[in-house]
Order: C-alpha cells, then sequence, then structure tokens
C-alpha cells in the first residue's frame, strides 16, 4: 500500500543513502483527456481517499513523494502541469526541459492522442539530445477494449521507433499505473548508475 509515504520513508536505515540529492523530476506529458490528472492523484494517493493537499507543494500541479521500488527508497517530484493547450510555445519548452524523465500518455481510445505522443516524443528529443532520458510511452484507458483506436502492437511499434520503454495502463483501474512509476525509477537508477560507474 502506498498509502502513506511516511511508512515508506526510512532514510536513516537505508545503507547507501539512496535519496541524497534532489528528488527525481518525473513529467507527465500528452493530449488533454488522456488521464494525465488520474495518473497524478494515484501516485498523490488521492484513490487512498488521502488528503491530496498533503502533495500539494505549491500552486503547480506537483507532487513529491517517497516511494519503495526494488526494496530501495526513491524520491519522485511527479509534475502535471503540461497544458496540452496552450499556445505559450516557451512555458511549453520550459517544461520539457524541466523532467529526469518522462510518461508519454496517450489513450488507447484515442488515435489524435497517439499521433500527439509521437510529436512530443520527437520535440523531446530536440530539448532532450542526451540518449539517456528516461522516456515511457503509456498507453491509458486500456480498460476501453470496445473503443480501441490503437493497438497494442502500434503502440509497442512507436516505442521501438522512439527508442523508449512500453506499457498499457488503465489508470481507471488502476493497473499497471504503479508498474510505470517503477519503471520510470528503474530507468533513472540505471542511468545514475551508469554515471558513477
Ligand atoms: P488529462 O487531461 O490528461 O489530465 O486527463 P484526465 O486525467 O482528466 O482524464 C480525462 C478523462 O478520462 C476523465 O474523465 C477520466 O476519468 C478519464 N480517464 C482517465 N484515465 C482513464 C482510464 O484509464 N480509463 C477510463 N475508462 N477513463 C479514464
Amino acid at each position: 500500500s502506498w498509502s502513506s509515504s511516511d511508512s515508506v520513508i526510512s532514510t536513516d536505515s537505508a545503507g547507501d543513502a539512496p535519496q541524497s540529492g534532489s528528488p527525481y523530476r518525473v513529467v507527465l506529458l500528452g493530449a488533454s483527456g488522456v488521464g494525465k490528472t488520474a495518473f497524478a492523484s494515484i501516485f498523490a494517493g488521492a484513490a487512498d481517499s488521502m488528503d491530496s493537499d498533503d502533495c500539494e507543494l505549491c500552486e503547480d500541479e506537483l507532487c513529491e513523494k517517497v516511494i519503495e521500488v526494488d526494496g530501495e527508497a526513491a524520491a519522485v517530484t511527479l509534475l502535471d502541469t503540461w497544458d496540452a493547450e496552450t499556445d505559450n510555445q516557451w512555458a511549453q519548452e520550459c517544461y520539457l526541459q524541466t523532467g529526469d524523465a518522462y510518461l508519454l500518455l496517450y489513450s488507447i481510445t484515442d488515435r489524435a492522442s497517439f499521433l500527439r505522443a509521437s510529436e512530443l516524443r520527437i520535440t523531446l528529443r530536440r530539448f532532450r539530445p542526451a540518449q539517456n532520458t528516461p522516456i515511457i510511452l503509456v498507453g491509458n484507458k486500456c480498460d476501453l477494449v470496445r473503443r480501441r483506436e490503437v493497438s497494442v502492437s502500434e503502440g509497442r511499434a512507436c516505442a521501438a521507433v522512439f527508442d523508449c520503454k512500453f506499457i498499457e495502463t488503465s489508470a481507471a483501474m488502476q493497473h499497471n499505473v504503479w508498474e510505470a512509476f517503477d519503471g520510470i525509477v528503474r530507468q533513472l537508477r540505471l542511468r545514475r548508475d551508469s554515471k558513477e560507474a
């Protein structure tokens, strides 16, 4: 259960101080309506009826908490401030440079959102030319089987082309959402470890 970050944190007992330094900044990207807010509230624990105010550090929609992945604590700041509708190019460009890692969401029921995800991936590559920025392509709403417009194999093929991981999720059913968060932490750790090596 992720209901309380306190129960997961154990900074002192963590021998190798995994959270030294600042938290990983994980950014939610995607067209409007794909499920970013739903992802953020699962992360914040709102789905466990926890007071989500606990997680709101400022007026921006961001949530910082410590999660446990593979037995090791990881401090993660999740940003859900992407405004898909805005014309403010400058704000979007800033936003694309703030993340350590990105969850790139589309809805499997909305082909336009899938195309938008591809565009965002290309834009990201421009702003984050480093090859090793962790990105997971997330096909959300996989519970809506009869409204599916994007097949699993299309999603997987797109991720292969874009050289990123792929997962299908359902925020509504809370299916695979934590797997996506855990996956991004694992990739961030791999990158960290390869930097240290
Ligand atoms: P955002 O604009 O990307 O933040 O999208 P929201 O999180 O606001 O979701 C848009 C709508 O889709 C809301 O009505 C959500 O309840 C719904 N939604 C989000 N994720 C899922 C999902 O996995 N399955 C279903 N069936 N609906 C979802």
